[in-house]
């Protein structure tokens, strides 16, 4: 491009924090983008814009201030994504998304791989009487149905908008964890289930259960929106603003 790229980020996740601080540092001008659900969000450096877009249209309309699009949500974040493909095709805005790879070729024997919450939730009770949930508040209500009668511990970033049955453990915290932490945490556990969400943040509970033997129920990300190109880290996002058509 031969004019200033203007760059409205997706964001939400540590990789896209580390682009907006690239870019910043690189003088591109970036508006980051936060859906609004923590409450104490950890905020990238830069502009920021904060709250849903009110859906395609919504979306649309925003890309009117941006020359491209670089989608660094979470990789279960599937809602946006979509919005986003659909919405800068129709208005012929170059995207791009930056995802970083799961957790596939770290995969153990005691890795089950299920397609969606409902059958981990089903997995976990039939391997377990004390599983460790780290799958997100949002999905906590999917694991409900199979395992309110078991001594869940559930990890979130802020309290789910459900009650959770009586013998559940919430407990609230944010990474970054380490592998005695998580070790100490899952010694009376006997299953975990967590989202193939990849990268090292989080990892140190995947250690852990390795070390502790515990089995590992992991739900399998869903395809990306089809026609989107990708990319896995920060440098070859600049790499392709450099000529992001
Ligand atoms: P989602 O289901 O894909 O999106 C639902 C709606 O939330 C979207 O339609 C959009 O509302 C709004 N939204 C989502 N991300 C947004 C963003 N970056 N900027 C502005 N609006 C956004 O999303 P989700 O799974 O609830 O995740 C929400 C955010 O949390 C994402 O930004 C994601 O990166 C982050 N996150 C998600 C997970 C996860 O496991 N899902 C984990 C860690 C972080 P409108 O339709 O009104 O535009």
């Amino acid at each position: 491009m031969n004019h200033p790229v203007r760059v409205l980020l997706l964001g939400g996740t540590g990789e896209a924090r580390d682009l907006a601080a690239r870019l910043v540092e690189e003088g591109i001008e970036v508006v980051s983008s936060l859906a609004g659900r923590v409450a104490r969000p950890r905020l990238p450096v830069g502009e920021v814009r904060i709250g849903g877009f009110g859906g395609v249209a919504g979306l649309r309309d925003a890309l009117a201030g941006f020359d491209v699009v670089v989608d660094a949500t979470h990789p279960f974040a599937q809602g946006i994504s979509r919005n986003a493909a659909e919405a800068c095709a129709a208005e012929d805005v170059p995207l791009l998304r930056l995802e970083r790879p799961g957790w596939a070729d770290r995969a153990t024997s005691s890795w089950i791989w299920v397609d969606t919450h409902e059958k981990a939730a089903t997995v976990a009770g039939e391997l377990g009487s004390r599983p460790f949930l780290t799958v997100g508040r949002q999905e906590l209500a999917r694991f409900v149905p199979a395992l309110a009668e078991r001594h869940v511990l559930a990890r979130v970033v802020d309290p789910p908008d459900i009650e959770v049955p009586a013998g559940w453990e919430l407990l609230t915290s944010r990474g970054p964890y380490t592998l005695d932490r998580e070790r100490d945490l899952m010694a009376d556990r006997d299953v975990l289930v967590t989202k193939d969400s990849g990268g090292e943040h989080t990892w140190p509970k995947m250690a852990a259960a390795g070390a502790l033997g515990i089995p590992v129920v992991v739900v399998r990300r869903a395809p990306a929106p089809e026609g989107v190109a990708t990319v896995a880290d920060v440098d070859a996002v600049l790499a392709w603003l450099s000529d992001p058509r």
